[in-house]
């Protein structure tokens, strides 16, 4: 009999506990059900992205004087800057000019120190690959514009998260 009774009594300490776990739970559910959400439906949705954001690099091949500051400035000697002399001019031909996205950390050094303004920083982030080798961009690359996120009436466009409350 004693021990039926205490399992009785076990049994019925459990169901007490759970039935407050379950209550706590809901409480906590119903407390963020006023809160604003913190999210957006990526890729539906897409914020703006800040001025000052610092995503792929343009680069545009004719502004170029194939000086290699924005490699002696790159924290891994990142860009590669392929020319040869111009005896007659005396100048530098640039060839060919590229950066690995596989590796560059977007420090923004090679943008800051170009004397002549061909790189810039755009708002793309999107830059996923199946192949790590695609993201060493070239010239050709490098210099296409990013599209705008204002630009594609597919996807809704957020200027800022919500305020926490
Ligand atoms: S610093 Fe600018 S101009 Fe000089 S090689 Fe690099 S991209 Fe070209
Ligand atoms: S952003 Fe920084 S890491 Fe990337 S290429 Fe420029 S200097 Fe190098």
């Amino acid at each position: 009999m004693l021990p039926m009774l205490t399992g009785f009594i076990n049994y019925g300490q459990q169901s007490i506990r759970a039935a407050r776990y379950i209550g706590q739970s809901f409480l906590i559910t119903l407390s963020h059900a006023n809160r604003l959400p913190v999210t957006i439906q990526y890729p539906y949705e897409k914020l703006i992205i800040s001025e000052r954001f610092r995503g792929r690099i343009h680069f545009e091949f004719d502004k170029c004087i194939a000086c290699e500051v924005c490699v002696r400035v790159c924290p891994i000697d990142l860009p590669v800057v392929d020319w040869k002399l111009q005896p007659v001019i005396r100048k530098k031909q640039l060839l060919n000019y590229s950066i690995d996205f596989g590796i560059c950390i977007f420090c923004g050094n090679c943008v800051e120190y170009c004397p002549t303004n061909c790189l810039s920083m755009t708002e793309e982030y999107e830059l996923a690959t199946y192949d790590r080798h695609d993201l060493n961009y070239n010239q050709i690359a490098l210099g296409r514009l990013p599209l705008s996120v204002t630009d594609d009436y597919a996807i809704r466009t957020i200027f800022q998260l919500p305020e926490k409350r």
